[in-house]
């Protein structure tokens, strides 16, 4: 990290401290040059987005699931701009959308507001030899604490944490039994012994961030007819 990234990153992680962001971090994992951003829920195009964002963080502000990060000062025009980071923690589509509310410029589009009018992605299952639920292998202890340790700093995130301790032991059908969306069924299934991916899933990334073996990625702003009609051949 060069002294004017790391100084600029200090800047701006204790401005953020200062204006009480819980959970407000830029990130520092080398995301140079990277354009397909995962962008929250109402997210308007990338071009129209960069141009109303002002980078306040009043969206990080009010997620409850910490789920939203600020890009790094390597970003360029879209440094300070959030973003979700599945790896780290998915978009949980709450109620009423706190973060598209709180955007005060509709760079998150205030039309957007419900899971239903969210378009994120799209999710697709990267190997299903690696899949527990395929190999007939229960989830364990190990494997919950480790999804645990993306958060438990509130009542919300407690509340996913003793819902995920319930999985230890049994068959893993965590990517469904996890997806927010409220019509499960049109977003995924694991009817043929792993997942399936269906036109509703908006791509929030819950299923990739919970994915013991990360065999779920989630292909941004693309739409369910482009990823999987191209994938079929058709
Ligand atoms: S919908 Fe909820 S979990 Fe998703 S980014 Fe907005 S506030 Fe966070
Ligand atoms: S399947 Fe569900 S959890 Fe996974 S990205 Fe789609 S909507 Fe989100
Ligand atoms: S979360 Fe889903 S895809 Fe991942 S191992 Fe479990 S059943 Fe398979």
């Amino acid at each position: 990290m060069t002294i004017n990234r790391r100084k600029f990153a200090q800047g701006v992680t204790i401005a953020a401290l200062l204006a009480g962001i819980p959970g407000a971090g830029y990130l520092m994992l080398g995301q140079a040059h990277k354009k397909d951003w995962l962008r929250l829920p109402g997210a308007l195009d990338e071009k129209a987005f960069l141009a109303l964002c002002i980078k306040c963080g009043q969206c990080v502000q009010v997620c409850p699931y910490h789920a939203v990060f600020l890009l790094d000062i390597d970003d360029g025009a879209a440094t300070g701009t959030p973003i979700i980071r599945p790896e780290l923690r998915g978009c949980y589509l709450c109620d009423l959308l706190p973060c598209v509310l709180a955007c005060p410029t509709m760079a998150l589009d205030h039309n957007v507001s419900g899971a239903e009018q969210v378009h994120m992605g799209v999710a697709v299952l990267t190997d299903k030899t690696q899949c527990l639920l395929y190999q007939k292998k229960p989830v364990n202890a190990e494997m919950i604490d480790a999804l645990i340790s993306h958060g438990t700093r509130n009542e919300v995130e407690k509340e996913l944490a003793e819902k995920l301790r319930e999985h230890v032991g049994k068959d893993c059908v965590l990517c469904r039994d996890f997806c927010p969306y409220p019509d499960r069924d049109a977003a995924i299934t694991l009817d043929g012994g792993y997942p399936e991916f269906h036109e509703r899933c908006v791509g929030c990334a819950v299923c990739q961030e919970l994915c013991p073996t990360q065999i779920i990625e989630i292909i941004p702003r693309k739409t369910y007819q482009e990823v999987y009609r191209k994938e079929r051949g058709s």
